[in-house]
């Protein structure tokens, strides 16, 4: 398989009815960056920039994290890659961050873009870091746990005035700027066409996206496995992100777990998903199952099914079911 795997890295990215899909890949430290030639990724759907912070045992200066985006990019050579602002918080603490406090419910406290608009200074070195390591080439910045569109906008602030002080010491600044919300926390799922004409795109989080949508603490072994996200509300849920980015022409992405999985993947297409970021080594087989799969029939089981699943047959009986039959 492994050398399939590895024919297929030459290949296009593209069904058997002729769509393309594009496979990113998400990283998070240097040491994944091989990974983006040997996978084949069509670039970096995830850049996990708290991990620099975790593995660190102070916060990392602005001239060490500087220098990691610079890396990243350069390692990309031009493929595209989208750095998410540090995401900590919950279960990634950091021990030498003296603000942190004990929390009830940490999933639903103080974390990712809460936690940063509220610690700005955190947010601006970030930010500015990231401006000069991407001069002269693109810059896409993706905002973890939004919850209202105002947090977009505050983000949006502290970023416009990040700008404009580079831009005051002539500072070369990235060719193009594109911040985009990812979309975990259910709130969002209320006022998507809002969400959609506020960002340049959107990444959906399915990790944290199921967990709040069907109440279940993805990290308590107890409950994490006891839904299954394959199901018809979270895939209706899903399709309504698409829908709502492609009626807005908002490119969206989905970088959960959810994406690596063939069969997952493929449920994603026929939903409507073009763009899906996944660890490295679920490219290959990923890419095995696509470019076996005819989006159209796809599409129309879903139409068929997702209203009214066939048999009261659990969606994911019918999805193995129609991977099988091809
Ligand atoms: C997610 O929630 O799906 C996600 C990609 O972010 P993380 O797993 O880092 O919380
Ligand atoms: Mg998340």
């Amino acid at each position: 398989r492994q050398e399939i795997y590895r024919e297929l890295r030459k290949q296009p990215s593209v069904t058997k009815d002729g769509v393309a899909i594009d496979l990113l890949m998400n990283a998070g430290l240097a040491v994944d960056l091989p990974q983006l030639a040997e996978s084949g990724a069509a670039g970096i759907g995830l850049f996990r920039t708290e991990l620099q912070f975790m593995v660190a045992s102070t916060f990392p200066r602005a001239e060490a994290q500087e220098k990691l985006y610079r890396d990243v990019l350069d390692a990309a050579r031009g493929k595209p890659v989208t750095f998410r602002t540090i995401d900590i918080g919950g279960d990634k603490v950091l021990p030498y961050f003296k603000g942190s406090v004990q929390e009830e419910n940490p999933a639903l406290g103080w974390r990712a873009i809460r936690l940063t608009l509220d610690r700005p200074g955190l947010l601006r070195t970030q930010i500015r870091a990231l401006l000069k390591a991407c001069g002269g080439r693109e810059l896409k910045l993706m905002l973890p746990m939004v919850t209202e569109l105002a947090e977009i906008a505050q983000a949006r602030e502290i970023v416009d005035r990040e700008v404009r002080h580079l831009s005051r010491f002539a500072h070369h600044l990235p060719t193009s700027l594109k911040l985009g919300a990812m979309v975990e926390v259910p709130s969002l799922l209320f006022q998507l066409d809002e969400l959609m004409k506020a960002v340049d795109f959107v990444s959906v989080g399915s990790n944290d996206l199921f967990q709040f949508v069907m109440a279940v603490d993805r990290g308590n072994n107890q409950v994490s496995d006891r839904f299954d996200p394959l199901s018809v509300p979270f895939l209706r849920v899903l399709k309504q992100i698409a829908d709502a980015g492609n009626r807005n022409f908002t490119p969206v992405t989905l970088c959960g777990e959810l994406a690596g999985k063939p069969i997952s993947a493929m449920a994603l297409i026929g939903l409507g998903f073009r763009s899906i970021s996944m660890s490295p080594a679920a490219i290959g087989p990923v890419k095995a199952m696509l470019t076996e799969l005819r989006v159209e029939e796809l599409k129309r089981f879903f139409a068929d099914n997702l209203s009214a699943p066939a048999h009261g047959m659990p969606m994911r009986a019918l999805l193995q079911a129609f991977a099988d039959d091809r």
